[in-house]
């Protein structure tokens, strides 16, 4: 029997479910122009199925989603499974008008924004965690022993990877059991949360086809190190310098990139509800996790909410490595909306010229209180209700999500919280290795 060529029209929801329709390859030409219809409604589906009580969305409307075909992906079938074949969409309306709970649409929107609040471009790269669920006892954390054991999947996740464009620069076992870090090379900010996107489909593909499942759930196991989607991130001034770069100040951050850490920071607990968004998030970024302990900047620190990652003497130039490293965010977020949120709160840091945040030199957890308080340091959200609320409470942030995609965030959260309320942590944590 011979197995249809089908190239998925694909978006990626507020749950960061990755949806979408599949069409013939043959008929991709033809449906450019208008792509495939879509439903207001599907952007209320919660992760674990239904529809969220109290979402913006009904039974009534229509939408389309309309394929960027610079986002076409591919990885070639692998004996008998077929091509997996993705073109990332936006959600408009069916006049083709923009529709304002999109996020490829938000994200979009909030780079122009810095580009005319800021004169700045920016470069991100996702750097993505994952495990693989598997019954046998795991091999050592970073060991040889512990890529081979994973092999075939390691080497077919790379070179899929690959195929599809997603530029990874390497792959290694991390700490937690049967868990990998895929590191992809930074591209342009709309680009950059297409790839990670693209990035997790194929690593679900791959695992799939290896008889495996990868999850990227935030946190398998209460009792262990979770996995993140740390956001690294650069600003590139008109003429292409780096413009977080500063050889002559502290951490090597510049006036800009200093402030703009200041408007991350002082916005950190809203964003946590769009960046860490599932009831398992906060579980994640607890102190001596290795993710984000605390609400802070710190160069080379595994700790800080933000980290300056070392500049590498050894390979010549720091400018162009110099960037920001977002920690708090994790698989259950949409990549478009945490790294569109990211960028309006630098911009709000730059345009209230926030006071410049210290750069901490050492693990959060060692201050007092009254060291804490002079360096700012501050203690993220111990759940996602908490997160909520944050959100709610800062006006400013609310202002940069369009009210559709605010209300059906919330909803669909909510919803989330509601259904996992009897749920103990490691029950959490299975349900949502399932989902994610
Ligand atoms: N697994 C850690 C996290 O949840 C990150 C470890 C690291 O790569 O520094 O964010
Ligand atoms: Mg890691």
């Amino acid at each position: 029997m011979s197995v249809a060529e089908l190239v998925t029209l694909a978006c990626c929801d507020l749950a960061a479910i990755t949806r979408g329709r599949s069409i013939p390859a043959d008929a991709v030409e033809a449906h450019l122009r208008a792509g495939v219809g879509w439903v207001p409604a599907n952007h209320a589906l919660t992760p674990h199925g239904p529809v969220a009580e109290g979402s913006p969305f009904g039974s009534i409307g229509d939408l389309r989603l309309l394929p960027d075909a610079s986002t076409r992906a591919r990885v070639e079938p692998d004996r008998e499974d077929p091509a997996l074949e993705l073109i990332l969409c936006d959600i408009v309306e069916t006049d083709g008008g923009a529709w304002p709970a999109c996020p490829r649409t938000f994200l979009r929107a909030a780079l122009k924004q810095l580009q005319s609040e800021l004169g700045c471009t920016l470069l991100a790269s996702f750097e993505h965690e994952f495990q693989l669920l598997l019954e046998e006892p795991p091999e050592m954390p970073f060991s040889v022993v512990a890529q081979r054991r994973a092999q075939p999947f390691v080497g077919k996740v790379m070179d899929a990877l690959e195929q599809a464009g997603a530029e990874p620069e390497r792959v290694f076992a991390e700490y937690a059991p049967h868990q990998f870090e895929i590191p992809v090379a930074a591209a342009p900010g709309l680009a950059a949360a297409d790839r990670a996107v693209l990035l997790r489909e194929v690593v679900r593909d791959v695992a799939r086809r290896c008889g495996t499942r990868a999850t990227f759930t935030p946190l398998l196991d209460p009792e262990n190190a979770g996995n993140g989607v740390h956001i690294h991130f650069s600003l590139l001034g008109t003429d292409g310098s780096p413009a977080l770069y500063d050889a002559n100040r502290a951490g090597r951050l510049s006036e800009l990139g200093a402030r703009f850490a200041a408007g991350v920071l002082a916005h950190a607990p809203a964003l946590c509800a769009l960046t860490a968004p599932s009831p398992v998030s906060a579980g994640r970024l607890q102190p001596h996790h290795w993710s984000a302990g605390a609400v802070c900047v710190g160069e080379r620190n595994r700790e800080a909410l933000l980290r300056i990652p070392p500049l590498v003497a050894l390979t010549g130039d720091p400018g162009p490595q110099m960037r920001l490293e977002y920690r708090a965010a994790d698989g259950a977020s949409n990549p478009y909306v945490a790294l569109a949120v990211l960028v309006h709160a630098g911009i709000a840091g730059v345009r209230g010229g926030l006071q410049e945040p210290p750069i901490l030199d050492r693990d959060p957890s060692e201050l007092d209180a009254g060291e804490g308080e002079r360096y700012g340091v501050g203690a993220l959200p111990g759940s996602l209700s908490e997160a909520l609320d944050a959100l709610a409470g800062d006006d400013e942030a609310r202002a940069w999500l369009p009210r559709l995609l605010y209300d059906a965030h919330v909803a669909i959260k909510r919803s989330e919280l509601d259904a996992s309320a009897r749920a103990d942590p490691e029950e959490l944590c299975r349900r949502y290795a399932r989902i994610y």
